[in-house]
């Protein structure tokens, strides 16, 4: 499909730009926005910032004193079969703004564009738990499949779309009783399930009731895409548990089984470092491939 009257200047350079690091020609990437990828690929897709967040409210333990720049992100899974997964959605409503007043924010659609997509073209979206900086941002995408487990959803959200325990945000709540009621919402019914080929969640996080993480076939080896199961790099590293859980034993267990999953220790992604985009720092843009 060639749309390029839809795409602004900046999504036009980062085609070019991926173009060229493709090996394609410019022309070609030119005529269509979401040229089909010959391999799957991901990204991670920064849309914000959390500046001097505390770190003992993401490690267990930590010093009060220490803070850390917590990047906001949703990741991109592009397929060779068409369909573009993101695990997790973000934010955008104006509450949650004002609330904690993210830096460098844009909306997690704008940063799909960023990637080259447009909103309309995310087939399926992966919400590994219902908090609002990882759920809220579900309805900005129209043809989108939400999968999401099903003790996680029912734990959370009563058959008329009330809150039933308040980890959840009520406007989230009823936002994803809406997309349940349109026939757009897909529940997963615990571990290790395979969602697509080669895209299989996991539960045993205990970040919520029944958080998710996803592992993602890739030719590199699997990807595995923690969101808050593990928050930073420093719970990974230490196998600190994450410091809100409701079982730090089986986060502990969780985080050792990423690194069996994954296809080396470095893809193993955690939900809120910004080191992510120091470790895979292109193609830019807040825009990080994963391999
Ligand atoms: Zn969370």
């Amino acid at each position: 499909m060639a749309r390029p009257s839809l795409m602004g200047a900046t999504a036009l350079w980062w085609t070019v730009a991926a173009s060229v690091a493709l090996g394609l020609s410019a022309p070609a990437a030119l005529s269509s926005q979401s040229a089909p990828v010959r391999t799957t690929e991901v990204y991670a897709l920064r849309y914000g910032t959390l500046r001097n967040f505390p770190v003992y409210a993401l490690v267990a333990g930590a010093d009060t004193a220490r803070r850390v720049d917590a990047a906001l992100m949703v990741w991109l899974v592009r397929r060779p079969d068409g369909r573009n997964v993101l695990v997790d959605a973000g934010f955008y409503r104006d509450k949650f703004i004002t609330q904690w007043k993210p830096a460098d924010y844009r909306k997690p659609s704008d940063a799909v564009k960023a990637a080259g997509l447009e909103p309309k073209e995310i087939t399926d979206i992966v919400v590994s738990h219902v908090h609002w900086d990882h759920a809220d941002g579900l309805d900005l995408f129209p043809n989108a499949r939400v999968w999401i487990q099903r003790a996680e959803y029912t734990h959370h959200i009563d058959s008329a779309g009330r809150v039933r325990d308040a980890t959840i945000d009520s406007v989230d709540a009823a936002m994803l009783a809406r997309l349940k009621d349109a026939g757009k919402v897909r529940l997963i019914d615990g571990d290790a399930q395979e969602v697509l080929p080669g895209l299989t969640v996991y539960t045993g996080g205990r970040h919520t009731f029944a958080s998710q993480y996803v592992g993602v076939r890739t030719a590199e080896g699997v990807v595995v895409l923690a969101s808050d199961n593990a928050y930073l790099y420093e719970n990974l590293s230490t196998r600190t548990p994450i410091a809100q859980t409701l079982d730090s034993a089986s986060n502990r267990r969780a985080q050792e089984r990423m690194f069996k999953l994954a296809g080396s220790p470095r893809l193993v992604i955690p939900g809120h470092d910004p080191e992510i985009f120091v470790l895979f720092p292109t193609p830019g843009n807040g825009v990080a491939r994963i391999r």
